[in-house]
Parts: structure tokens; sequence; C-alpha cells
């Protein structure tokens, strides 16, 4: 069976994880830093504290950021479930603004629109996260205009866009947004298992993460209200334990120097879908605007089913008899039962984003898939389009 993501893993990464283990450190070791270091160089960034997951980075960035009961922080429906429920984790209020169909992100018109709403009702948005959808990216300029003119924190879910250029640079996620959170998890396109980052330039925010980041403990002697000795550490924030280990970080770093590498493999299956469905009137491969390299953590395919004789389900369960299980990325966050019973979301608030669920599919794609994997999916999509099967 082959599946839409899969890691990367050679001798060398298991190299780097056995050189840890026959060391000293298990955790919170020498490689944790050393891989913040190398995210930071390879990112842009001035700081970055690595964390358990990327679920953590986005909960670690709400509590950093301030967010509390009260405040409306605004992300896309189009996308996974734990950008939004960091919103939530701290008491916050999600809202979403609909996607552009040209960047499957955040639609930069409909944001400021709804950032003036509130406004006329005497609310102000305290954040935005945009999520740089499948390896695109946000209108980020825009968003950073908007940032700035309503005094509204930005936030970059990267965790789909490592390697990703934007105006030819691979560091613009840190150059737009004031935090940017990562994801290691094995289908994204570097992983240290389970793991994730949160990046920003601000040295303060930084301390207080990698101070909520193991229960909020802090031993700096600047912090400390009183100081019994040098066992003393004190608490004056809750925080959690959201550490990563050092030898997963070893794999990080490892990964890491692959990652242009593993970029190149993506983009390369990516142009192969593209040639073969670009002029099928019944698919509409994923557009790329021009200031974008894309690096394609996803590969994802719109099916016009209504022209087609088979419907999605059908068209899924097909596919799968061949070996090949798709994804679908993503259903809209306002459709889920909890925020719909919670937050009175209805069918029909985000066209754009409910419309593209309807058609999407994502394909396999990842930097060991080969020519022959990659020709099989093309054929077997095909053949099940055409109702051959
Ligand atoms: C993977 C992912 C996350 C969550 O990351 P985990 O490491 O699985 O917790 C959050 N947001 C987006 C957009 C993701 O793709």
């Amino acid at each position: 069976m082959i599946s839409y993501g899969k890691q990367t893993i050679d001798e060398s990464d298991v190299e780097s994880i056995i050189e840890v283990l026959k060391g000293d450190w298990l955790t919170q070791g020498p490689f944790v830093e050393k891989f913040e270091n190398d995210l930071n160089n390879y990112f842009g960034s001035k700081y970055s504290t690595a964390v358990s997951n990327g679920t953590a980075a986005l909960h670690l960035t709400a509590l950093a950021l301030g967010w509390q009961k009260g405040d409306i922080v605004i992300t896309t429906p189009n996308t996974f479930l734990a950008t939004a429920n960091s919103i939530l984790f701290v008491g916050a209020t999600p809202d979403f603004v609909d996607i552009d169909l040209q960047t499957y992100t955040l639609d930069p018109n409909l944001l400021e629109e709804k950032i003036k709403l509130y406004l006329s009702r005497g609310q102000k948005v305290k954040a935005v996260i945009g999520v740089d959808y499948a390896g695109g990216a946000c209108d980020w300029k825009e968003l950073r205009r908007i940032a700035d003119k309503y005094d509204i924190q930005l936030i970059n879910d990267n965790c789909h866009a490592l390697g990703t250029s934007y105006y030819s640079s691979k560091k613009y996620a840190i150059k737009y947004a004031d935090i940017v959170t990562q994801s290691y998890h094995p289908v994204k396109h570097i992983t240290t298992g389970e793991g994730g980052a949160i990046l920003t330039n601000n040295k303060e925010i930084d301390n207080k993460l990698k101070c909520l980041r193991s229960h909020g403990i802090t031993k700096k002697p600047e912090k400390l209200n009183e100081n019994h000795g040098p066992w003393y550490y004190e608490m004056n924030e809750l925080g959690y334990n959201y550490r990563i280990t050092d030898f997963q970080c070893a794999l990080g770093s490892n990964q890491l120097k692959r990652l242009d590498e593993f970029v190149e493999k993506r983009q390369f299956i990516a142009l192969k879908y593209d040639n073969a469905f670009k002029d099928n009137d019944n698919l509409i491969i994923p557009k790329v605007r021009n200031y974008i390299k894309h690096s394609y953590h996803l590969y994802p395919l719109q099916i016009k089913f209504e022209k087609l004789k088979i419907d999605k389900k059908k068209f899924f369960l097909k596919m799968k008899e061949k070996g090949i299980n798709l994804q679908v990325h993503y259903i809209p966050i306002h459709l889920q039962p909890y925020y719909m019973k919670k937050f009175d979301f209805r069918s029909g608030a985000f066209i754009n984003a409910e419309k593209f669920y309807k058609l999407e599919f994502s394909l396999p794609i990842f930097p060991t898939m080969n020519e022959k994997d990659c020709e099989m999916v093309i054929k077997s999509l095909n053949e099940v389009c055409d109702g051959k099967s």
C-alpha cells in the first residue's frame, strides 16, 4: 500500500541517534541546543525552542503571546485541527476567514473585512494564524500589512512549508510573522519522530517559551523572587512538560541537512503529476503563484466528481483497491461537531474551504517514491476517472 506521506530515514540518521544514546544526556542535553541553532541558521530566526510536537508548539505560542478568555484569534478552516485547538487550549475565541482558491490559504481581503466588522462592534482581533497549506505560502506581504495596520499578532503555522521559497527566500516565515511554528511528525518534510519548534526574533518571548516548555520553572538568578541556594528554582507561571529528547534532536539536525534534497525530490514528483493531469478538464492541479517555490508537503489534486460517473467515496475505495491510500486535507474545521456546537458555526459559512474539501484528494508524495510508484499512481487515477476499472 502506498500512502500520501512517509518519512525518509537513512543509515546516517540511525547513527546520529545511536551516538546520543551512548552518551550522558538523553533529554535536554547539547543536541537540543544544536538543533535549535541549526533551525535558526536554516530559517533565519534569532531564537528557537524545540518541543515535543507541533501541537505543543502552537499551545506554547498561545501562552507566550498571552491569549486568554475573550481574545479573538482568527485562522483558516483549511488546516489541521491543532491550529485552531491551540486557541481553545487557552480559552480564547476562535474565528475563521475563508480561503482564496488561488493559494488555498487565508484570503487577506476577507481577513481585513472581518477585522473591520469586529472593530465596528467595538471588538479587537488579538491574533491571526496563517497556515502555509501543502507547501505553498500565504500572501505574507498582505498579512503583515494588515497585522501592522490593526496591531494584530501574526503567527505562521509553517508545518507544511519547510524548504518553501517565498520571493526567493527560504527564510520568509520569520521575516513576516512574529512567531513561526513547525512540526517534525513523520509525514512532514523532516522528522524527529514526534517533535516541533517555535521560531521567533523576540528574546523575551523565547525566554518565556523555554520556561513554559518545562513546567514554567526558572533557575535564572535575575528571575527569582528568593534564592535558597544552588538547588533553588521557582515557578512563576504555569507550564508543561513539552520537552523533546536529545536523540530526537540529533535526528532532526541530521534530517535538516537533507531538507533541500527532500524538497527537490518532492518537486520532481509534483512535476510528473502536473504534466500528467494538467490537460485533463476533470482535474485541477495545485496552483502555484510565480513568487513561490512550492515544497509539496502535499499534492492536493481537485477532482470534479460531478463530471465523473463516480463519487468521492467510491473514488477513494477504488484507489485503495489498487494499493493507493489517498488522504483528504482538510475537513473544514468549522464543520467539526465540537466547533459547530460550541461556537455556532454553520455549513455554508466558508464556501471556498467547503468546496475545496468536496473536490480535494492528496496524492502520495514523499522523497523515497520512485518513478514506478509515481507512474502507478497516475495510471490508477486515470483509470478510476475513466470508470475503466
Ligand atoms: C502536523 C500539523 C500540526 C500538528 O503537528 P504535530 O506535530 O502532529 O502535533 C499543526 N498544524 C499543521 C498545519 C500541521 O500540518
